[in-house]
């Protein structure tokens, strides 16, 4: 469903990512891993359009996608969700959601697909009225999640999803997660805990210094984490 070839991402001098191969196949759900610094952000900021390649190529469904705009990629079908959230703080929370379906040219049936949101986050539905800039930390988490699940896309990409939360939201931000992709969503995920997204995740791949160092099935990446911890995930937030 979405293959990069190739990829280089620069910002000025800097290069952050160099010549990345990645494949991820409709309904998985990979993890990107890696330290701090190892480009994680970056592919999936290129993904999503936000940044473009200075090399390579990325195909979605096997149609060419970079160099597109952003909204051109994301009406067809992708959803970004990033690190800091992405809301509008000066809309509510209803507004934020209606923005979002308009903005993938998903209108149809508005009203059914907030209602789902609100029934996966009621805290959203109790505070539809409030400005997403006056919700905690955790609540913009989830409408930023909302955001995505409105538009029912078919490949998400999920930046630090849990990241500030306490365990409880965590839960169920990870339940959430798991249930989009049990209901066919396709799933990139980049999450400060690697162990947890290794363990809902089919695919694992591993960013070192901007290089793909490692490919393999989540199971397997679980199963050798301390190895794998060590080596290329560096110390505080992994
Ligand atoms: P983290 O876990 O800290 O979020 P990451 O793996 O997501 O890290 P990136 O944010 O993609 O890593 O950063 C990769 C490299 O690119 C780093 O050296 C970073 O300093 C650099 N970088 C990222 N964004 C920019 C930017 N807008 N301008 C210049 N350099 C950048």
């Amino acid at each position: 469903m979405l293959q990069l070839s190739g990829v280089d991402v620069r910002y000025g001098q800097i290069q952050a990512v160099h010549s990345i191969d990645l494949k991820v196949d409709a309904g998985q759900l990979v993890t990107i891993l890696g330290a701090n610094g190892a480009g994680k952000s970056s592919t999936l900021r290129t993904i999503a359009g936000l940044v473009r390649p200075s090399a390579g190529e990325i195909r979605l469904d096997g149609v060419q996608i970079d160099g597109l705009p952003p909204e051109r990629i994301a009406r067809l079908g992708l959803s970004f969700v990033p690190e800091g959230r992405g809301i509008l703080t000066t809309l509510t929370v209803e507004e934020n959601l209606r923005v979002a379906a308009i903005g993938a040219r998903a209108t149809s049936d508005f009203d059914g697909r907030r209602d789902d949101v609100f029934k996966v986050f009621p805290v959203l539905g109790e505070r539809r009225k409030a400005l997403a800039g006056l919700l905690s930390g955790g609540e913009q988490q989830q409408l930023a999640l909302g955001r995505a699940m409105i538009h029912k896309a078919r490949l998400l990409l999920l930046d630090e999803p849990s990241l500030g939360l306490a365990p409880l939201l965590r839960d169920l931000v990870f339940a959430q997660i798991v249930r989009l992709r049990d209901q066919g969503a396709t799933v990139v995920l980049v999450e400060q805990d690697a162990r947890r997204a290794l363990a809902i995740a089919d695919w694992a791949f591993v960013l070192n210094g901007g290089r793909k160092v490692l490919d393999l099935p989540a199971s397997e990446a679980l199963s050798s984490y301390r190895e794998l911890e060590a080596a290329y995930m560096g110390s505080a937030r992994h």
